[in-house]
């Protein structure tokens, strides 16, 4: 009895519907990936330009798959058909797991979180896709915390097999095991981590950004920074151009959330070169223009 009482508590939920919040890089690339794995998915923006994005990465992905004849004409239609776009909570309140994926803003995120709280059925999961701020913090926003985590993806979501479930103090293990159980359908590699600014990846991620920032002030050219990372290291891209898809306006204020997570070893640079580029409203690849101008 006792054996099955445990069983039972870990079984995961079947995910047959999803809602992500917020349809811009990671909002759309969410929608994309569950849609593709077979999981029909409502995607949620506050302005039709945005919905028109999040619809465009899909369909752009899609496209490129199809060139590579990986996919066929009805396959193609069938995912975009799996995306439900909208500007209302109407679409919302069926689904069984909810990402919120809206700007890197804890007052934002959690007027979103407590909103769609409402508009959802009690036994709906709320994820939210932060890269910094902590699943604790969030979770004040929410009355059900044990169905809330963090499920955080990365960028772009369609070719980074990652996924971090973020475990907070009172978060169940009903809901990590349905969330992890939801990643593994959407083709991703879940790792459990528990809670903290950063959670794993940006831990490390996170310093790498503000060494780079520290060379850019003592006189290193990005381009070259970036051209030794790159063709020299080996590595995918230099952190200015990986700063760049990220998004120059959620970098910056994922380094806030992280200098104040961690005021010693992750304390706050002056005239960092990051915050500049928001200030001067150069957001990376989403706007044209970041650390390199893209035509
Ligand atoms: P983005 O700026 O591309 O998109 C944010 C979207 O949220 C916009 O379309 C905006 O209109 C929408 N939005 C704002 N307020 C909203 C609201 N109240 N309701 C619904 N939508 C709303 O940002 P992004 O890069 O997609 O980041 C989104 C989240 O994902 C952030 O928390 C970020 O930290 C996280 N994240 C980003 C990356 C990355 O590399 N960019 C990687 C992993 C996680």
């Amino acid at each position: 009895k006792g054996k099955a009482k445990k069983a039972g508590k870990l079984a995961s939920k079947q995910v047959e519907r999803a809602a992500v919040l917020g349809a811009g890089i990671m909002g759309g690339g969410i929608a994309y990936q569950s849609a593709y794995k077979g999981t029909p998915i409502v995607m949620k923006d506050i302005n039709n330009e945005a919905l028109d994005l999040g619809l465009t990465t899909a369909a752009g992905i899609l496209t490129k798959l199809a060139d590579q004849g990986r996919i066929d004409a009805r396959k193609m239609a069938g995912v975009l058909n799996n995306i439900t776009p909208t500007l209302s909570y109407e679409g919302v309140k069926d689904v069984d797991v909810v990402v919120e994926a809206v700007v890197e803003n804890p007052k934002v995120k959690g007027i979103v979180l407590a909103e769609v709280e409402q508009a959802v059925a009690d036994d709906t999961i709320i994820t939210s896709n932060t890269s910094t701020i902590s699943i604790d913090l969030l979770a004040q926003s929410v009355k059900r915390k044990d169905k809330f985590c963090g499920m955080h993806f990365f960028n772009p979501v369609h070719k980074m097999p990652l996924v971090e479930v973020i475990r907070g103090k009172e978060t169940s293990d009903e809901t990590i095991a349905t969330v992890v159980a939801y990643a593994a359908k959407m083709g991703k590699s879940p790792i459990v981590v528990n809670d903290c600014p950063g959670f794993y990846i940006n831990r490390v991620l996170f310093p790498y950004f503000a060494g780079f920032s520290q060379l850019v002030l003592e006189g290193a050219d990005f381009t070259q920074v970036d051209k030794v990372m790159e063709k020299d290291f080996g590595w995918p891209m230099g952190p200015a151009y990986l700063l760049d898809v990220v998004g120059i306006d959620t970098a910056d204020h994922c380094t806030g959330v992280m200098s104040e997570g961690f005021p010693t070893r992750m304390a706050k640079i002056d005239n960092d070169p990051v915050s500049k580029l928001y200030q001067a409203s150069r957001l990376g690849q989403k706007n044209g223009s970041g650390f390199y101008d893209y035509g």
